[in-house]
């Protein structure tokens, strides 16, 4: 039940199971004040919202017990029955009123569902995807060797950037700002939002508890400056590529002269970006003339006219490069 804390504490209430006097307080009225008849604890219920008789400085000294000659309900303190006078010993607690569990909320099963038909769906595409990609091995032949090569050209310009005032570049200019909600943030209002419950004393008092505490918060946005502005950039703005057979590579034609300026216009050469083809020729393959894109190293290691192993998809009779170099 964890933090609970008393609210407030207040009588519960009893009908006199002998006259038609309803109403009764539980904990003051032991005997019905119209025929003195006894009280029955365990019929004790609590009062209606807003009626509830408020104890103040109320000392809880333990459950009622029933007086076991004559079933009075006694306060916990007492020694002797206050109706009959037989000892106390040995007497039961009263039953008291069952608080209502508090629901947890309840956790939908079909999650379950989900997951089994997500591990299926999985084990499928898994069984599937090999089946379809079982391979054998074939003995082949490097015919020829393949490339290809691309190179960035950069030109130093303006560039114009949209950034939060924080993040933008110390040689940024014409820096023109406007307030804009960057975020949200939660703030505490300082108030408390609890559920509340009735809690059986069995004492003839019943308490009010708060439980599930929880801190109310309001969200704020959080404004900053948002910032246009210019740098100087080397910026990629085309590219170059070249490609042929054979094992030198070459630059496409074109390129800008390495000495450069940082000069609004000037140009210089930027990202350079080669890939290597194997060319083979495989029994078993079909067709038997295909290309393979390698590593530098595997490209290198394999010379023309070199046998090769590879392995060639079942389904298809295309060589499987990944697997092969
Ligand atoms: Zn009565
Ligand atoms: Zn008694």
């Amino acid at each position: 039940m964890g933090d609970a804390s008393v609210k407030a504490t207040f009588e519960m209430l009893w009908d006199c199971e002998f006259c038609e006097t309803k109403g009764l307080l539980a904990k003051s009225q032991r005997c019905c004040a119209e025929c003195g008849g006894k009280q029955n604890a365990d019929k004790r219920y609590f009062p209606k919202e807003g009626e509830e008789v408020k104890i103040e400085g109320h000392k809880y000294e333990g459950a009622d017990r029933y007086c076991p000659a004559c079933q009075n309900p006694q306060g916990a303190a007492g020694k002797n029955c206050t109706n009959c006078g037989a000892p106390m010993d040995g007497s039961a607690v009263v039953q008291g009123v069952v608080t209502p569990e508090v629901p947890k909320p309840k956790k939908s099963k079909i999650w379950i569902l989900f997951v089994v038909l997500g591990i299926g769906a999985i084990i499928g595409i898994v069984l599937g995807v090999r089946h379809c990609n079982r391979t054998k091995e074939a003995g082949g032949k490097v015919i020829a060797h393949a490339w290809e090569r691309t190179i960035g050209i950069e030109q130093f310009g303006d560039d114009r950037q949209e950034m939060w005032r924080n993040e933008v570049p110390r040689d940024a200019r014409m820096v023109v700002c406007h307030e804009a909600q960057r975020s949200t943030k939660a703030i505490p209002t300082g108030e408390k939002k609890c559920k509340t419950r009735k809690v059986d004393n069995k004492d003839g008092t019943g308490r009010v508890e708060e439980y599930d505490c929880k801190e109310v918060t309001r969200s704020e946005p959080v404004m900053d400056d948002k910032c246009k502005f210019v740098v100087t950039r080397w910026m990629q703005v085309e590219e170059k590529k070249a490609s042929g057979t054979g094992m030198a590579l070459n630059d496409p034609a074109g390129l800008p002269a390495v000495q450069y300026t940082e000069t609004l216009g000037s140009k210089r050469i930027g990202k350079k970006h080669d890939v290597h083809y194997l060319q083979l020729e495989v029994t078993g393959a079909d067709p038997p003339k295909q290309q393979c894109e390698v590593s530098a190293d595997a490209w290198k290691k394999h010379a023309d006219g070199a046998t090769v192993k590879v392995q060639v998809l079942a389904k298809n009779g295309k060589v499987d490069c990944d697997e092969s170099f």
